[in-house]
This record gives structure tokens, C-alpha cells and sequence, in this order.
């Protein structure tokens, strides 16, 4: 279950919350009740898992069109 990053347009309250894909358009402000919240776009820890820090083995990384990313 994802976790999606909100912020409220009516109060400017920002909040995160764990919330089904199918009910992420479905969430209520929990400062002012407000609904619907407007959903931020994010990362959000899935396109970072298994960061390249620190490879185990490979040592022969030149920088050669890799890397890119950060
Ligand atoms: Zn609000």
C-alpha cells in the first residue's frame, strides 16, 4: 500500500497517508475535514530502493553513461 503525499486547498494543511490506489482520490483533510485533497506528486521511496551506493563485486565503474541520477 502506497503512500501518498496530500495537501489540503482549503487550510494549506499537508499530510501524508497510507492510502489503496483505488481510495487515493478519496481522502479528507484531517485538519479541516475538507474533500477532496489534492494529491502531490512524489517519489516517494519506489524509484529508491536498491540505491547504486555501495555495489558489492562490481568495481570497474568508469562513469561511462551511467550514474545520471540522483
Ligand atoms: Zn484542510
Amino acid at each position: 500500500m502506497p503512500t501518498y503525499d496530500y495537501r489540503c486547498p482549503d487550510c494549506g494543511k499537508k499530510f501524508d497517508k497510507f492510502v489503496p490506489i483505488a481510495q487515493r482520490d478519496d481522502v479528507a483533510c484531517p485538519e479541516c475535514g475538507a474533500k477532496p485533497v489534492t494529491r502531490l506528486m512524489t517519489g516517494g521511496g519506489i524509484m529508491r530502493s536498491g540505491g547504486g551506493a555501495s555495489n558489492s563485486g562490481f568495481g570497474n565503474s568508469s562513469g561511462c553513461g551511467s550514474g545520471g541520477f540522483s
